[in-house]
């Protein structure tokens, strides 16, 4: 049985990607920084038939958390063999680039950057142990640079001071993190899991948690001869999966 922890994971994307790694057989540590919204997570999907599944207090802005759940984890596992960086935030709709605060963008990039390195670093011994390690880094596809220089984009005009760079500052890391690791078995990807219709944005978007969940899992499910270091995205490139950084 493989294992993966899952950031975030008490609800939305994060808790859909749960259920389908357990449909893959997976044994999920389903983290949440509110141990009972993650117990009632658990709840859930016991009561569904999947019992491979048990929550982690991890608040990823929180280091204390953080160390405090890698000691735990590894009280229950010698090897952890994916690692989903899910757990993100917003920072609030409107994100004007002169007068968003500085304060709020720290924020962000406290929970969508710095989280994800601590977590990332924090597990990667663990990681390291397993046969065929996985690291997915879940993303958007406004995080592109690249498309963001083409008005003909569809998103174009959506700008922001805070989430977009957190997100491209993400994409940064994850293609640092699989260029160290390229002669390892680790595949390292950024995931965009596609407008999707969640508490993040007030269930705006057009997509659905299980086809964005989809597009997660496929990243983690990664065979030894499957790429590292892509930034994979289908609103971005329907044809390919592979947006442009
Ligand atoms: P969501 O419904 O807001 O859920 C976010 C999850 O992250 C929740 O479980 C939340 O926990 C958790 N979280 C936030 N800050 C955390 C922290 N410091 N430590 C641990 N957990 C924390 O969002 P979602 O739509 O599922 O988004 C999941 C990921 O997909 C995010 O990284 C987001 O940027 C990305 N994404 C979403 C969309 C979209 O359209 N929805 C599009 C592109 C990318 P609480 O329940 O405690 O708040």
């Amino acid at each position: 049985m493989k294992y993966v922890l899952i950031t975030g994971a008490n609800k939305s994307i994060g808790l859909e990607t749960a259920r389908q790694l357990l449909q893959h057989g997976y044994y999920v540590y389903l983290g949440s920084r509110d141990l009972q919204n993650g117990q009632q997570a658990v709840d859930q999907l016991h009561s569904e038939g999947l019992p491979n599944v048990e929550p982690i207090q991890l608040d990823v802005a929180d280091s204390a958390s953080i160390t405090a759940a890698r000691q735990a984890l590894g009280r229950k596992t010698p090897v952890l063999d994916v690692l989903i960086n899910n757990a993100g935030i917003l920072g609030g709709m409107s994100q004007p680039t002169l007068s968003t605060s500085v304060d709020l963008i720290k924020q962000v990039f406290e929970t969508n950057v710095f989280g994800v390195i601590a977590v990332t670093q924090a597990f990667s011994d663990l990681l390291r142990q397993s046969a065929e390690p996985r690291i997915v880094n879940v993303t958007t596809g406004l995080a592109s640079l690249t498309l963001h220089h083409d008005p003909s984009w569809r998103y174009y005009n959506i700008t922001g001071a805070a989430y977009h760079p957190s997100k491209a500052a993400l994409n940064a890391y994850t293609v640092m993190l699989a260029q160290e690791l390229r002669d390892t078995p680790f595949k390292v990807n950024a995931v965009d899991p596609g407008y999707t219709a969640t508490d993040f944005n007030h269930h705006s978007g057009p997509g659905s948690v299980p086809e964005a969940a989809t597009r997660v899992v496929k990243a983690a499910l990664l065979a030894s001869d499957g790429p590292t270091g892509q930034f994979f995205s289908d609103d971005n490139a329907p044809e390919t999966g592979i947006s442009p950084w």
